[in-house]
């Protein structure tokens, strides 16, 4: 079968198997080889990839849920949109979400995902009790912060890549409506930007679209979004039922001067300051899963999204240099987010530090991995990383110098056997 994730380069002929019990996932391991968990697919590079993969979408049982706690424990294949069609009517809601609400509890641990509100929430670990990790030989083991709690921190953001998640626990928080508080602020720069981050971030959930192809007195002008659970309002939620972008784009419809227009229009249809305003969850907080296979848009050859953080003190700096280069280069992209995140948890792989992250979606093109292998430079010169989950091409030198806990990881795979018993594309390329 082909095989591929979110970002749809690159494209593998790989064998996949699916399970529905532990003791199937056990039969699957027993096999000689190396494999990978494969969730939803909703990672955008060749961390899910292997010439063997075992998809856990149909282990997905909700198994327990204490309406006093808020935790619930459910297989690792259940996916967030399932937890919130469940629980949100009873007034529960993820603690942490992604831009996204296709994909697995799996894969949320795996990546260790975060949302709006890191800045005040953490990663997706911070909501997580304790989960099952199946290992190299078939054994399960209970890992929490209290118990196994170094196999804990390696496997919270470590890509699939110390074993298989079979159930977890994870706390849910309580709110009262499926309604959210809105602010909406236009900012002319990445200074007002900036500032304006700061201004909100009493407000549990920020983020901002952010125009690349700016420079000058506008470089890195915005638009702020930033809100609340609303204390008011139904708890019904409905999926908003996705339209689907029907064909691949030919490649052309995207370059400089459609990103252009989108931008400029982007920011100027948006009011230029709206404050608490009332607006449902589902558009706030996944407005890209209203849109079916989204990902067509640019073209068949596929694209990828480059994720950085910086650290505070050098965010400014580091990213009006990457921007700069952004804008003369004129490699646009629709989708370019920035994101306040606070300070980092001490799980080995976790991506977000406290400062400033930056991700752009860019077409797969014969000029873009040259370039990207420039702003890697800048982001190592300035202390910063690149995601996991969404990268497809960083070098191990990059991860080394980004990840520093690289190494301790690389030991417990080596002493565990789990480098001989799971891997992907992508910890080949990293060499961990
Ligand atoms: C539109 C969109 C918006 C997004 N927004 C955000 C965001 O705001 N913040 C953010 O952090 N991420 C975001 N992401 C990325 C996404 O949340 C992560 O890539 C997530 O890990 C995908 O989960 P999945 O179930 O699709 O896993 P996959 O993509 O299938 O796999 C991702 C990783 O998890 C591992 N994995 C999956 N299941 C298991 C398991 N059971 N046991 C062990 N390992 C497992 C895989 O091996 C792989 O390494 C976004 C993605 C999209 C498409």
């Amino acid at each position: 079968m082909e095989l591929t994730s979110w970002g749809r380069y690159p494209r593998i002929v790989a064998s996949g198997e699916h399970f529905e019990t532990r003791e199937q996932l056990k039969r699957q391991m027993d096999r000689d080889g190396d494999l990978i968990a494969y969730g939803m697919g909703r990672s955008y590079g060749d961390s899910a990839l292997n010439q063997r993969v075992v998809f856990s979408r149909r282990f997905n049982k909700i198994l327990h849920f204490n309406p006093e706690t808020g935790l619930v424990a459910c297989e690792s294949g259940v996916s967030l949109q399932e937890l919130i069609s469940v629980f949100l009517p009873q007034g529960w809601f993820l603690s942490v979400t992604p831009g996204t609400r296709l994909i697995t509890v799996g894969g949320a641990i795996a990546s260790d995902v975060h949302g709006k509100n890191h800045h005040v929430a953490g990663c997706f670990s911070t909501s997580v009790d304790s989960f099952e990790l199946m290992l190299p030989g078939g054994d399960v083991v209970l890992c929490s912060r209290e118990e196994n709690e170094r196999l804990f921190r390696a496997t919270c953001g470590g890509m699939g890549l110390t074993g298989i998640i079979l159930t977890a626990v994870i706390r849910l928080q309580k709110v009262k409506s499926a309604f959210i508080r809105e602010t909406v602020k236009q900012c002319r720069n990445l200074e007002e930007i900036f500032n304006c981050f700061e201004k909100y971030e009493t407000l549990p959930y920020s983020v901002a679209w952010i125009d690349c192809l700016e420079s000058g007195e506008k470089m890195g002008r915005s638009v702020l979004m930033a809100g609340e659970h609303a204390d008011t309002g139904s708890l019904d939620m409905d999926f908003n039922q996705p339209v689907s972008i029907p064909f691949d784009f030919p490649g052309f419809c995207l370059n400089r001067y459609s990103v252009k227009l989108f931008n400029r229009l982007y920011y100027h249809t948006r009011s230029s300051f709206v404050e608490n305003r009332l607006v449902p969850l589902d558009p706030f907080f996944y407005p890209l899963d209203s849109i079916g296979h989204w990902n067509r848009i640019y073209g068949k050859g596929g694209f990828t999204q480059y994720q950085l953080v910086l650290p505070k003190t050098a965010s400014y700096e580091g990213l009006k240099s990457i921007l700069d280069r952004i804008a003369k280069q004129g490699l646009g992209s629709f989708l370019a987010v920035l994101k306040l995140c606070g300070p980092a948890n001490d799980n080995d792989l976790s991506f977000p530090m406290q400062g400033y992250s930056l991700a752009l979606d860019l077409k797969i093109e014969k000029r873009l991995f040259p370039f990207l292998n420039e702003l890697d430079r800048i982001v190592i010169d300035y202390g910063g990383r690149l995601y996991l989950t969404k990268d497809v091409r960083m070098s191990k030198d990059v991860f080394r110098k980004g990840y520093p806990l690289w190494e301790t990881f690389a030991e417990l795979r080596e002493t565990m056997g789990m480098k001989e018993k799971f891997n992907s594309l992508q910890s080949r390329r990293l060499e961990v």
